[in-house]
């Protein structure tokens, strides 16, 4: 899912999805122009910058308003963590860019002239006019009591903000494993600032949205690249070094097309694997000594596939099952086989368990939102943030928050209680499935507190705009239905309960009883049997009959008739 203009500019040209089947045994990009479509030799592409490709095919059209998606060479080489890069957004997790590298699609250009058309325009414009306005309410009256990025809407608002102490305090640094407490001090706050501003040269937003999300950022020296989100902070911490570095390093990651969570951990997994002697100085033929030069030779080696850069470009897990070694144990900050978030902390989370134990789309940020992640110190603040908490599917998640204490018989990882913490991820898993399907950014729906967009409001939106009727409990069936499709196509290819756990050491204090307990009440809570598997009795009230026979057919499930 991208932000920027591409999605935009493809409703222009008259679609609303591309589906790509099959591959080209050349490079080649697609061009479309409207009803046009055309695919074209890339073959002067290759080995191109995701950037620098934009650029190019943006010069060949001689048309400075196409806009392109494009792969870099981690694309090409089929890097596992490869993004597609769109020059003011990317789609960067689960490796989506090496799909494209497959196919042989070095880019997407598309242009639109045609009008959009919508089915109660008035009605719609009118509800686009109070989202606006509610935008600037919430930009005048941030939420008190959490974490800067936190405290307005869009996606974490890091390119604007300096505040870094949480950050760099409470994530992990390196490999996901140090965590620097005291490391924000006021010289550090000083030096980082001064990096920001000289470098940040313009705040920029998505297609009409106020939000201003990103930022273009000009290091010296360097082509200017967009950047959003905390890919400000990965490269930095995973390379225990100073923002400028990350700023840097990050522009050659935008043009080699690379995820921003997952290449920097992958480079500091190797350099501890350096360290721990699994991995010797055979497998780092001329690698530099100093250690940011390290970061830079590193991703060199990675979207070349060159050396041990062809193992690591598979990601950790994969590339510690081919090493091994003891490499397994490195590879420690995974759920489902994908790098997270550097994150350790101290006492289970039971909601935080659940998303991520059960969380198909393979990051943390995919999932939570619309609940506070922790709760507010005074039962008088937990009030004052319900007072106008409209976006609750039901008045009982205020009576969950409102109880909600930092110590004590009300607090993690007892409370929420088991039925309350089901319903808790449910909703903000459903916010984020709602948003996938209507192409909305999860920076103003799902992911932050107190969204414009929400449960209430969406099907009339999505009525307005499209002219079908819809209610909630309409639209939560299509994302039920959304959500067991998902985890259908997982479920082929595999996955059972021992995959749906959280990173290995992601909390000190562990409670497996209770861990069982979440999972075994969660998938009762979703319909799905005892090993997560949608059973045929909750497929049928989805009317996804199909896929129970599917899983039938292939023995997945057993026939209980
Ligand atoms: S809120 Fe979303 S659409 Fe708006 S600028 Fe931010 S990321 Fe882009």
């Amino acid at each position: 899912m991208m932000g920027g203009f591409f999605a935009p500019e493809l409703k222009y040209a008259g679609y609303d999805k591309l589906i790509i089947r099959g591959k080209s045994p050349d490079l080649v990009y697609l061009w479309i122009h409207d009803d046009k479509v055309e695919i074209r030799d890339a073959a002067h592409l290759k080995g191109k910058g995701s950037l620098e490709s934009a650029e190019m095919i943006r010069t060949e059209l001689d048309d400075p308003k196409v806009q392109i998606a494009s792969i870099g060479l981690a694309g090409e080489n089929r890097v596992w963590f490869a993004s597609i890069e769109q020059g003011r957004s990317s789609a960067s997790r689960g490796g989506i860019g090496a799909v494209m590298g497959d196919k042989g699609l070095k880019a997407i250009a598309v242009r639109g002239t045609n009008d959009v058309n919508v089915a109660r325009p008035a009605e719609l414009i009118e509800m686009c006019n109070e989202v606006m306005r509610y935008i600037k309410h919430r930009e005048e009256n941030p939420i008190p009591g959490v974490m800067p990025i936190l405290a307005g809407l869009g996606s974490p608002q890091e390119m604007a903000i300096h505040d870094e102490k949480w950050h760099t305090e409470n994530f992990a640094w390196g490999n996901s494993r140090t965590r620097r407490k005291g490391f924000w001090t006021e010289e550090v706050e000083e030096e980082w600032t001064d990096t920001m501003r000289s470098m940040r040269t313009r705040l920029v937003s998505c297609h009409n949205c106020p939000m201003k999300c990103g930022a273009t950022i000009s290091v010296p020296g360097l082509p200017t690249y967009m950047m959003k989100c905390f890919s400000k902070l990965t490269y930095t911490m995973a390379a225990m070094s100073n923002l400028e570095f990350g700023l840097r390093i990050a522009q050659s990651a935008t043009e080699y097309g690379v995820d921003a969570f997952t290449a920097p951990q992958v480079m500091a997994f190797a350099l501890e694997l350096y360290e721990a002697g699994i991995l010797t100085d055979d497998d780092f033929p001329g690698m530099p000594s100093d250690n940011e030069e390290r970061f830079f030779w590193l991703l060199d080696r990675i979207v070349r596939r060159e050396g041990i850069g062809d193992l690591l470009a598979n990601g950790t897990h994969w590339a510690a099952e081919q090493i091994g070694n003891g490499a397994q144990e490195y590879a420690h900050n995974n759920i489902k086989k994908h790098e997270q978030l550097p994150l350790k902390l101290g006492m289970l989370n039971p909601i935080y368990f659940l998303m991520y134990a059960t969380g198909e789309k393979i990051n943390i940020t995919q999932i939570e939102g619309n609940y506070p992640q922790a709760p507010f110190a005074t039962r008088e603040e937990r009030e004052e943030f319900c007072k106008d908490w409209v976006q609750v599917p039901d008045e009982k998640f205020k009576e969950y928050f409102l109880n909600w204490e930092l110590r004590g018989e009300y607090s993690i990882p007892h409370y929420p209680g088991i039925e309350a913490t089901c319903e808790i991820v449910n909703w903000q898993e459903q916010m984020h499935y709602i948003d996938d399907a209507t192409g909305m950014c999860a920076g103003l729906s799902s992911f932050p507190l107190k969204p414009p967009y929400h449960i209430h409001n969406l099907p009339t939106f999505i009525s307005n705009a499209t002219g079908m009727e819809l209610d909630e409990e309409g639209l939560t069936q299509i994302a039920k239905r959304i959500r067991n499709l998902v985890r259908a196509f997982n479920i082929r290819r595999g996955m059972r309960k021992k995959d749906e756990k959280p990173p290995a050491d992601h909390w000190k204090r562990r409670f497996p009883d209770l861990e069982e307990e979440l999972l075994t009440e969660y998938y009762r809570f979703k319909g799905w049997n005892e090993q997560g598997i949608p059973t045929s009795e909750s497929l049928h009230e989805l009317s996804l009959d199909f896929v129970a026979d599917d899983f039938l057919e292939r023995g997945i499930l057993q026939d209980e008739g």
